[in-house]
């Protein structure tokens, strides 16, 4: 089994992976924790490539093509191997963040964003996507929350306040993602409690996947 997680900034996807994936091992199913961008060697190397200084370099249409060129290296090395052997594999992040980012909110055309998927994902198309939503505003909070926890401050981070409504594109276009693959995602309000949302990602993946 295939499962990715999706959603904007701040809205704690990467807790719940961790949590979903400690159910998994106590109910002993094999499964990979992985992420994008990244996931592999070679793709981590293109995520910090992309992430560090990007606004420089690169725009929305490269990122898009360097981003999918990581998921080919990610799917043939580490997904596809794992799927055949049986081994579920649970992804932070994959391709429809970059319909999401570069296409719905970069402006990236959608026929290249199809072509690129088509091309990276060779079929391997999730089985269940979790699109974890939130209002960019709690998000936001929950970010400095974070940082100002961690002593650090938010000058350059891509949250900033005056960029809500890029956030709000981003979510709308997750939003859009989920509506139009509707047999595959599953939307979740991750404005509650950890503990409760955890709860709703077991069930459903349970119901989903009872064997
Ligand atoms: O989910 P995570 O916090 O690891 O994402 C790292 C960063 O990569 C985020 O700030 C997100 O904005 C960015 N990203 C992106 N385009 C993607 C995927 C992630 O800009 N396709």
């Amino acid at each position: 089994r295939f499962i990715t997680f999706e959603g904007g900034e701040g809205v704690g996807k990467s807790t719940q992976v961790k949590r979903l994936l400690s159910h998994l091992a106590e109910i002993s199913v094999d499964a990979v924790r992985t992420r994008e961008p990244g996931g592999t060697p070679k793709a981590e190397a293109v995520r910090s490539f992309i992430l560090q200084g990007r606004s420089e370099t690169w725009g929305a249409g490269a990122e898009a093509v360097l981003f999918a060129a990581a998921r080919l290296d990610h799917v043939n090395e580490l997904i596809a191997p794992n799927l055949a052997k049986g081994t579920w594999v649970i992804s932070d992040r994959f391709s429809d963040s970059t319909r999401a980012y570069q296409g719905l909110t970069g402006g990236v055309d959608a026929k290249l964003i199809d072509a690129l998927e088509s091309l990276a994902l060779d079929g391997h198309t999730p089985d269940l996507t979790i699109v974890l939503d939130m209002d960019p505003e709690t998000a936001f909070q929950r970010v400095a929350q974070r940082a100002i926890e961690d002593g650090l401050t938010l000058t350059g981070d891509r949250f900033e306040k005056e960029e809500l409504d890029w956030h709000r594109r981003l979510r709308d276009g997750f939003l859009d993602i989920a509506r139009t693959n509707a047999d595959r995602c599953v939307v979740l309000s991750a404005d509650q409690a950890e503990d409760s949302l955890e709860n709703e990602i077991w069930s459903l993946v349970q119901s989903r996947f009872p064997e």
